[in-house]
């Protein structure tokens, strides 16, 4: 299954890349230990983040400047689970929309797959878990994420949580 893919993906950059229990988990640095170049740059407003892959070139993640840090967060992480979907290719480009980078991704399936990456890299399935007792605010801070994001990571792994309603 995909979303378990995403998951592993997510799981062995970890392991290669990040000290254990140290958060939250930068994607940034992540993707700099990739060869990828992490750009915050005036793009157009609705589009939330960008992986760009020329001939012969390392590819870039862009971030957009006025970003929240949180939200730019999630969207580099979101950004290397599109290059794990592009291993391998030479040139390649994928810009995301705002407000279809949660939940909202549907059935695109590639789009599935980066959040499910994004998700499993900054809250890893068993940091989570031993955590669940955390206040919301406690837990948005410890992973340096949004309540959206988190809400739908608990959701997805069947904790939970009292102060997160997912209708
Ligand atoms: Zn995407």
């Amino acid at each position: 299954m995909l979303g378990q893919d995403a998951g592993k993906a997510a799981r062995l950059l970890l392991e290669q890349f990040w000290k254990p229990g140290r958060f939250p988990v930068d994607p940034v640095y992540l993707a700099k230990q990739l060869g990828i170049n992490v750009v915050k740059a005036d793009l157009p407003e609705e589009v939330s983040g960008a992986l760009l892959k020329e001939r012969g070139k390392d590819p870039v993640i862009y971030l957009h400047s006025s970003d929240s840090d949180v939200r730019k967060r999630f969207t580099c992480a979101h950004e290397l689970g599109h290059y794990y979907l592009r291993l391998g290719e030479d040139t390649y480009e994928s810009v995301d929309l705002r407000d279809k980078t949660l939940s909202a991704a549907g059935n695109n399936s590639d789009e599935v797959f980066a959040n499910n990456f994004a998700a499993s890299l900054l809250m890893p399935e068993d940091e989570v878990k031993k955590r669940a007792s955390l206040s919301k605010l406690e837990l948005v801070k410890f992973f340096g994420v949004s309540g959206e994001a988190m809400k739908w990571r608990l959701k997805n792994l069947g904790v939970k949580h009292e102060e997160f309603e997912v209708e």
